[in-house]
C-alpha cells in the first residue's frame, strides 16, 4: 500500500508522483487537509496518454505539466471513473489536447442534478467537509461533460496497451472502473478505499451496497497486481485480495441485515442499534470509520428499500418537532434543569441524548443562551472523540455557529 500523506495543501505549488509502472503514474490531490482525498492517474504510452480522473483545477495544471515533462505525445483520452467533483473537475486543463472524454451515461444525470441543486451542495459541504467550494481560492469552472458515455462496458487500445472500462454502481451510479491488463492494473474511483466503504453520507443521495459487492468481486476475479482507488493504491496481490474481501464482506453483511431487519417488521430506529458490526470486521485497520460510518450506511440501505414510517402511528404525518417540545417543555416548566439534565448526560458520556435532551428548550428557543452555551460543551466533547469526518464536522460546523452566537450574546 502506498503510503498515504496526511497535511498535503489543496492548493500544492508542486505535485509528489508515483511512478506506479514504466508507463503508470498517480498523485493524491487534497480537498481536505485530513481525510478527504481522491487520485488522479494517467498512463503514457507511445501513441499518446490516457489520464483517469483530473482531480480539482487547483492541480490538473500541475498534472499537465508533469505530463509534459515527460512526453510530447497529447492527452489522447480523459476518463471519469465518476462524476464526483474531486475526480472530474479539474478536466479543464486538459482541453487544449482536445482529449475524448470517456464516462458511463449515469454521469450525465449526474452533473445536471449537481448544477441543478448547486446550492444545496455548497451549503452542505461547509458542513461536511468543513470547506467553502465558492472561496476566493476555488477556480470556478463549469463541469465539461463527456464526449462519449457507454452502458455495459467499452473498450479501446491506445499505444499498444488495451483501457477496458466496465461499469459498476456504489458509492454512486455512474462510477467507471479502467483495467489495464497489460499492467494488470486496475482504476476503481471511489469504489475501493481502505477505510470502512462511503456507502452512507446524511446529506447526499442513495449509495449502492449491493451492486458495490458486485463490483469489487469482478475486480478481484481480473487478478490485478495494483489497484488504485479513492483514497488508497494497493501494489501487492495480499493487500488487494485483504481489502476488497474485507470490503466485500463488510458490503455484503450491511445489505443482507438492513433487508433482513426490514422484512421482519423493525423500525430503522431499532435496527441502528441492533446491526453491529462482526467484530472482525469492527476491529480491521482497513475499515476504520474516519470518512463514512455504520449508522450512515444502515439509514441508506433502508432509504432505497423503506420509507419514513416506522410502526407507530404517531409517526405517519408528524408535526414540526418544536411542537412537541413546546408541551414538553410546558410540563417541565424549569428550562434550568433541563439544561441540567443535559450537562449530566453529558458527564456519564451520552452526548447524543444530552443533544437531544437540549432541542426540548432549543427547538422552541434557538438563542436561549444557557442552553446554547451547554450545547457548545456537548459538541466540543463530540469533536474531540469522533474520528469519523462527515460526523466530526458535522459537530464542528455547529459549534462554530454557537461560538459565535455566544460572543455576540455575552
Ligand atoms: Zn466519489
Amino acid at each position: 500500500m502506498l503510503e498515504r500523506k496526511t497535511g498535503i495543501s489543496a492548493f500544492p505549488d508542486k505535485l509528489d508522483v508515483y511512478r506506479l509502472t514504466d508507463s503508470i503514474r498517480t498523485v493524491q490531490c487534497n480537498l481536505h487537509q485530513e481525510a478527504h482525498y481522491a487520485y488522479a492517474s494517467w498512463v503514457i504510452t507511445d501513441d499518446g496518454v490516457v489520464v483517469i480522473d483530473t482531480g480539482e483545477p487547483s492541480i490538473s495544471s500541475l498534472i499537465n505539466e508533469e505530463i509534459a515533462r515527460e512526453t510530447d505525445k497529447p492527452v489522447k483520452y480523459v476518463i471519469y471513473t465518476h462524476g464526483h467533483a474531486d475526480h472530474s473537475r479539474g478536466t479543464y486543463a486538459f482541453m487544449k489536447h482536445n482529449p475524448r472524454i470517456i464516462a458511463h451515461e449515469n454521469l450525465i444525470s449526474r452533473f445536471k442534478r449537481h448544477e441543478l441543486t448547486a446550492e444545496y451542495i455548497n451549503r452542505i459541504m461547509k458542513i461536511q467537509i468543513h470547506f467553502d467550494l465558492q472561496s476566493e481560492r476555488m477556480p470556478k469552472y463549469p463541469f465539461i461533460y463527456p464526449t462519449e458515455t457507454y452502458t455495459n462496458e467499452y473498450e479501446f487500445r491506445l499505444g499498444g496497451k488495451t483501457f477496458y472500462l466496465f461499469h459498476g454502481k456504489g458509492e454512486t451510479d455512474d462510477h467507471t472502473l479502467v483495467w489495464i491488463p497489460e499492467e494488470k492494473a486496475v482504476f476503481c474511483g471511489d469504489l475501493l478505499e481502505a477505510s470502512f466503504p462511503n456507502l452512507g453520507n446524511p446529506f447526499k443521495v442513495q449509495r449502492y451496497a449491493e451492486e458495490w459487492a458486485v463490483a469489487m468481486e469482478r475486480v478481484l476475479a481480473l487478478d490485478p497486481d495494483i489497484a488504485i482507488g479513492g483514497d488508497v493504491v494497493l501494489i501487492t496481490k495480499e493487500k488487494i485480495l485483504e481489502v476488497l474481501g474485507e470490503n466485500i464482506e463488510l458490503l455484503r453483511f450491511l445489505q443482507d441485515s438492513v433487508v433482513k431487519a426490514a422484512n421482519e417488521g423493525k423500525s430503522l430506529e431499532q435496527i441502528t442499534e441492533e446491526i453491529q458490526l462482526p467484530p472482525h470486521l469492527e476491529k480491521s485497520p482497513n475499515l476504520r470509520q474516519i470518512y463514512s460510518r455504520r449508522e450512515f450506511a444502515i439509514y441508506n440501505i433502508w432509504k432505497r428499500y423503506c420509507g419514513y414510517f416506522d410502526f407507530s402511528p404517531s409517526s405517519l404525518l408528524p408535526r414540526p418537532k418544536k411542537e412537541l417540545s413546546g408541551v414538553v417543555r410546558g410540563l417541565i416548566g424549569n428550562d434550568e434543569a433541563i439544561v441540567r439534565a443535559a450537562k449530566k448526560l453529558m458527564a456519564d458520556g451520552q452526548l447524543q441524548l444530552a443533544l437531544e435532551t437540549l432541542d426540548i428548550i432549543l427547538k422552541t428557543d434557538y438563542e436561549y443562551v444557557p442552553a446554547r452555551r451547554e450545547r457548545m460543551e456537548i459538541l466540543k466533547k463530540l469533536f474531540d472523540t469522533d474520528i469519523c469526518l462527515m460526523s466530526r464536522n458535522t459537530w464542528l460546523y455547529y459549534l462554530e455557529e454557537d461560538k459565535r452566537f455566544l460572543e455576540q450574546h455575552s
